[in-house]
């Protein structure tokens, strides 16, 4: 979508550190982190949030599950959380997919 954020940074016009990248999805530091790791992995087809999550397009969701269990591992990185924000009144500020994967401090459920 040529007005997203997401797709922007995913096509390069705009910049992001790139923490990996496939041909489905795209994986970069989020600009304003919230945990010692804070990172986003997002699809490279816009999919607006988990509501538009379908039985067409769900095959991208469990990739980048593995994606981010893979990314975790290497890191050596063995508790930690993801979140997806779903509608402004859950907090989502980008109409794109992404998962947050959060690590690096007290991760209990919660918050404290
Ligand atoms: P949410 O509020 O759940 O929609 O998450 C959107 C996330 O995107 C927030 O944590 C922002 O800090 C992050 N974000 C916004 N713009 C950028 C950017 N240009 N580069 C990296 N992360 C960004």
């Amino acid at each position: 979508m040529s007005d997203c954020l997401f797709c922007k940074i995913i096509a390069g016009d705009i910049p992001s550190n790139k923490v990996y990248e496939d041909d489905l999805c795209y994986a970069f530091n989020d600009i304003a982190p919230q945990a010692p790791v804070h990172f986003l992995v997002i699809p490279k087809a816009h999919i607006a949030s988990v509501a538009g999550v379908n039985e067409e397009n769900s095959a991208v969701v469990a990739h980048i599950f593995e994606v981010i269990a893979k990314l975790t591992k290497e890191k050596g990185i063995e508790s930690y959380r993801v979140v997806s924000n779903i509608g402004e009144q859950a907090g989502q500020s980008v109409p794109h997919l992404h998962f947050h994967v959060l690590a690096g401090r007290d991760m209990t459920w919660p918050p404290g």
